[in-house]
């Protein structure tokens, strides 16, 4: 007779712990993981205040699908579980009063995208119904899920996120096999169409049922060789044509040869290049600027010494100096050291006084950072634009936390 290994389904308490290590193999708003990485951008360049922090829950971390950057591959060889939807239910709406955050549904695809699918819409209708929970619920759409499944998720989610993961649809066949880009792109179309035609509904009339208003996506630097401009012209186009609400980077990490990807170059994308990442996709979402202004296809990489803000200032040095006293909002937000809050506050200010430099400082603009491209009362206190190798020490640091604008 051989013998049978039958593996004992982990505790409670158990899968807790297993679910806290998985957990970092994917984003959440506000994770403290993403929150370090990009705390210079938060002081640096403005955005509009973000959902509460998250903490994210795994229905389960066994996954059918075997992509090699994932700690939950079905390749690899590690303890497994899954949470009745009771079970994740009651332990999100526990954690979400106790930490008075929001909650995050993500799951491994546990079985099939449609079952894993199933099992996220009882978990939000046992939070939502049974529970009366009404705070802020974001929940994972599987790849290649069902679109009446997506309909029903979002009938209890304020957000849906569904991976796209790779800047390049022939990257899937690299890294992670069981996707391609039909099946993350087609639940995406399917969750922004919803987004808009329920959106309409709810205007008309409020008996209209109620769906989730916004979703995102997350997106990894680094894992086929692609560089920014790709990444970003790719968030650009997400971000018009799904009218997502944010695009999540995150850096690709291979360091552990994986079963079935034995051929792939162990690498780990550095954080900085992450963080670059968040301030270009800033700047195209909130200032206006346009993918290919800040990564043309001629540099097409992210500066690690220079914000991309300055970055684009020093290649097109023919626009400055602005004079601050009438440049429009626009150019305004263009200048070095001057962000969202700066170029509202010169355009308020303009109405009731000149600009002087005691104004300007009093404003709170730096003129270290921006005196070199602008004018203000028709005087130019900056390094001259004929001296860009100056400027350019002047705009550059290699520290990012020290960024500024
Ligand atoms: S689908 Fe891929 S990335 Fe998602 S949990 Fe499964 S192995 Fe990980």
């Amino acid at each position: 007779m051989s013998n049978i290994i039958i593996r004992k389904e982990p505790e409670y308490d158990e899968k807790i712990a297993l679910m806290s290590a998985d957990a970092q193999f994917d984003i959440a708003e506000g994770e403290a993981r993403l929150a370090s990485e990009i705390s210079s951008i938060k002081r640096d360049i403005k955005s509009p205040a973000s959902p509460p922090k998250v903490p994210k829950v795994f229905l389960s971390n066994n996954c059918i699908f075997n992509c090699a950057y994932c700690g939950c591959r079905c390749g690899r060889d590690k303890e497994r579980y899954a949470f009745s939807p009771r079970e994740l239910a009651e332990m999100s709406v526990g954690q979400a009063k106790a930490s008075r955050h929001g909650i995050f549904i993500s799951s491994a695809i546990y079985k099939s995208a449609d079952y894993t699918q199933e099992l996220i819409i009882e978990t939000l209708k046992i939070i939502r119904n049974e529970l009366n929970y009404r705070g802020y619920l974001h929940a994972k759409v599987m790849p290649g899920a069902d679109p009446l499944l997506i309909y029903r998720t979002g009938l209890y989610a304020d957000r849906l996120s569904v991976n796209i993961e790779v800047a390049k649809s022939e990257g899937y066949s690299l890294i992670a096999k069981n996707k391609n880009k039909n099946n993350i792109l087609t639940p995406m179309g399917h969750i922004s169409g919803q987004i808009k035609a329920l959106g309409k509904e709810r205007e008309k009339s409020r008996f209209a049922p109620k769906f989730a208003t916004s979703q995102t996506t997350q997106l990894m630097a680094g894992s086929i060789g692609e560089d920014d401009h790709t990444i970003l012209r790719l968030a650009g186009a997400l971000y018009n044509k799904y009218d997502l609400a944010r695009v999540y980077y995150t850096a690709y990490h291979y360091e552990t040869p994986a079963k079935g990807y034995e051929n792939l170059e162990i690498t780990k994308t550095p954080a900085w290049r992450v963080a670059r990442l968040y301030q270009a996709d800033r700047l195209i979402k909130l200032y206006g600027f346009l993918p290919e202004e800040i990564a043309p296809s001629s540099n097409s990489y992210l500066p690690r010494d220079m914000d991309p803000k300055a970055a684009w200032a020093l290649r097109n040095l023919h626009l400055f100096p602005v004079d601050v006293e009438k440049a429009d909002y626009e150019m305004l937000l263009r200048v070095p050291g001057i962000g969202l809050t700066l170029a509202s506050r010169i355009l308020k200010a303009r109405r009731y006084t000149s600009i002087t430099e005691d104004v300007l400082r009093e404003l709170g603009v730096s003129l270290r950072r921006s005196g070199s491209f602008i004018t203000f009362g028709g005087r130019y206190k900056g390094i001259k634009s004929d001296n860009p190798e100056k400027l350019k020490v002047l705009l550059a640091n290699n520290n990012i936390e020290q960024s500024t604008h």
